[in-house]
């Protein structure tokens, strides 16, 4: 008799997230079945009702690390993981919860909840990359399913997964779309942000909001320059460069310079 064969376990953690990047993973509709033959579910509150122990073969974590008590249960997580991908703005650059990092977190805090002294978090909401090891990056807010469906059928074949960290310009060129910000002045993100969305903003004559974090090596000084000839004020390239991965290096020192701008 042949033995069976064990399915690697997926875990699919939340840490300071909306979940939008989790559920992802169910929107893959045509492929969940195929998903769900390779892999064997082991850890996934949103959608299983049972959790079986690890150690977990991949684990996939959403969202950013934002309390004490988050800090330590991710190392738990990585202990349990042989391989651990993070998944989405929140965990890859901190998330839109990051804004908080450029402020007093204690005056958001008393203006906020009416019980402040019953609110225990961190100063900084920080990416998970901060605190463990992780082995693959997918960015998005939310991320791509098909990027996501190619992470786990990269995880499946033991390589590397075909993501490229090229700029939303060239998914603009390759749908045909006009480029908004030569022919109407849009100030548009792309050229400095990742690809992954297909360039769907551009498509429906919106500027990039970087939804995908910096791309490799952006150039966003010369970004920056080019929003002020556009007739961008200080407030509004800060804006631009502070949204959902406003904590991403290159985007945070960019909006850090444009700060100090007198
Ligand atoms: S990256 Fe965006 S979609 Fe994903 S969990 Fe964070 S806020 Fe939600
Ligand atoms: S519209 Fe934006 S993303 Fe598209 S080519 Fe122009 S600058 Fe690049």
């Amino acid at each position: 008799m042949t033995a069976l064969r064990r399915l690697p376990k997926l875990a699919v953690w939340k840490f300071a997230s909306c979940d939008g990047c989790q559920l992802s993973l169910l929107d893959c509709e045509d492929e969940l079945l195929q998903v769900g033959r390779c892999v064997e579910l082991a850890y996934f509150p949103e959608a299983t009702r049972a959790a079986l122990k690890g150690p977990y073969d991949l684990s996939l974590v959403e969202g950013s690390v934002t309390t004490p008590h988050d800090a330590e249960r991710i190392l738990e997580v990585r202990a349990a993981s042989k391989t651990l991908v993070t998944i989405g703005a929140c965990a890859t650059a901190g998330g839109i919860q990051a804004l908080r990092n450029f402020k007093d977190v204690k005056e958001f805090v008393s203006s906020v909840y009416a019980r402040p002294e019953y609110i225990e978090t961190l100063a900084q909401s920080t990416p998970i990359s901060a605190h463990v090891k992780v082995d693959f990056e997918l960015r998005g807010c939310p991320i791509h399913k098909g990027q996501l469906i190619e992470l786990l059928a990269a995880f499946l074949q033991a390589r590397t997964p075909n993501i490229p960290a090229y700029s939303v310009c060239l998914e603009c060129k390759r749908r045909g779309t006009v480029c908004i910000m030569v022919a109407r002045g849009t100030p548009c993100l792309g050229p400095a942000t990742h690809a992954g969305c297909g360039a769907i903003c551009p498509a429906y004559d919106r500027g990039c909001y970087g939804c995908f974090g910096p791309m490799e090596t952006p150039t966003t000084d010369a970004l920056n320059r080019l929003f002020t000839s556009l007739g961008m004020d200080r407030e509004d390239r800060l804006r631009a460069f502070r949204s959902f991965n406003g904590y991403a290096e290159a985007f945070r020192k960019e909006s850090e310079a444009v700060e100090k701008e007198t």
